[in-house]
């Protein structure tokens, strides 16, 4: 089927009923909404809650929100929140122990989802739930809470037109256009958006969205404005990070003095693992009252000094260490647990590293040194065998 065959056209006021038909079918719809100067996400009850008009400006340890001369709705990049916080929320009850007479009745929570539609998904937040899904859903434990959430949750994803300088999501291959894992999909333009379905559910919910129940279909002028909107984001990408052999290279550089150098500047602060939206650490605290302990699972991050001790000792004592076990986590290591990158390119860590330490650069740096010392090798091994020939 071509675009014009199944792509769809909603007029702007639609949106407004659509978040209408959303919370009458029962869904928390939660989406961009401005909060202490930044863009997150939080309850939305109509197109009023959304940040209208407003844009961000990002660069390595900066974020701004900035006024737009129009009154587009999704005319911003992504903020320091993922969707991580509703499916695989930082704070969690996983099992309770309370005292029961002479004895202790374990119970773990019931199950009960919480009916979720995300509105405003961006292409490398929907590869990094696909990356999360691997991780609580893939092999042979699955996460029930996280499976719970993640089944009842509803993707309403919105195409990238503008980009951040510190998006590299086109090399990543996540991005900035949503490809699968939707319901819906819009781009934005100044009269309305084109609408792609992803799934039955998205199916029906255009189909009664519509008076007579058959969803115009965009024209030509609109599939043409669309399709630039998008390409606008492309161009503006100009971040980027080589993913050539990168296992290789991060792990055959384990003892390279770059490390130190990151250490210099890095805060050991957490911020990057926790505006990261596919990091998913976390440890369990006992919280404990005379009859009853609560077991509760929470974000942790592999930068906290505690989070490596085993038998009283952290086995990752430096600031070098933590950054190295990171990124070679990421990048390297995360391909071996889950068969894919940990990284979708979204530039939050770049953005909200208060010294802008920026894995791109990081990664440019090792490539650069790793080359170097393998061309001054080869000049030494050649000058080596030339005295031998003398
Ligand atoms: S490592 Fe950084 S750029 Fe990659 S997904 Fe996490 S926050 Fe985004
Ligand atoms: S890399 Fe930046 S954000 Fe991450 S821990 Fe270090 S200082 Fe904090």
């Amino acid at each position: 089927m071509t675009e014009e065959q199944t792509t769809y056209w909603l007029p702007r006021a639609t949106l407004e009923r659509l978040i209408r038909m959303l919370v009458e079918d029962g869904y928390e719809v939660v989406g961009p909404t401005i909060d202490q100067s930044a863009i997150v996400y939080g309850p939305i009850e109509s197109v009023a809650d959304l940040p209208v008009g407003w844009t961000d400006r990002q660069a390595p340890g900066e974020y701004r929100l900035e006024p737009r001369d129009d009154d587009r709705i999704f005319g911003f990049v992504v903020g320091p929140h993922s969707w991580k916080k509703y499916l695989f929320p930082a704070d969690e009850l996983v099992a309770s122990a309370a005292r029961a007479g002479d004895t202790w009745q374990f119970t773990t929570p019931d199950v009960v989802p919480r009916n979720y539609a995300f509105l405003g998904v961006r292409a490398c937040e929907l590869a990094a739930i696909a990356v999360q899904d691997r991780v609580f859903l893939g092999g042979p434990y699955v996460d029930p809470l996280y499976r719970a959430r993640r089944d009842a949750v509803l993707l309403i994803a919105v195409n990238c037109t503008q980009a951040a300088a510190t998006c590299f999501c086109t090399s990543m291959n996540t991005g900035p256009r949503c490809t699968r894992g939707f319901d819906l999909a819009l781009t934005e333009l100044d009269e309305g958006f084109t609408v792609e379905c992803g799934s039955d559910r998205g199916r029906d919910i255009l189909r009664r969205l519509t008076a007579d129940k058959v969803p115009a279909m965009a024209d030509r002028d609109q599939l043409r404005a669309a399709e630039s909107a998008r390409a606008q984001a492309v161009a503006q990408i100009t971040r980027r990070m080589d993913t050539d052999d990168l296992r290789q290279l991060l792990l055959g550089n384990l003892e390279s003095p770059r490390w130190d150098s990151i250490a210099e500047r890095c805060l050991s602060c957490t911020n990057c693992t926790m505006v990261c939206p596919t990091c998913f650490c976390s440890t369990v605290t006992e919280v404990e009252e005379l009859t009853q302990v609560d077991r509760r699972r929470q974000w942790d991050s592999c930068f906290n000094i505690d989070f490596s001790r085993v038998n009283g000792n952290p086995s990752r004592n430096s600031i070098a260490g933590r950054y190295r076990q990171w990124l070679t986590h990421k990048l390297a290591t995360w391909h071996d647990q889950f068969g894919t990158s940990g990284c979708v390119g979204c530039g939050r860590c770049i953005t909200w590293c208060p010294p802008g330490i920026d894995l791109t650069e990081e990664v440019a740096e090792l490539r650069t040194s790793a080359r170097l010392r393998d061309s001054a090798d080869h000049v030494s091994k050649a000058e080596d065998s030339a005295g031998a020939i003398q």
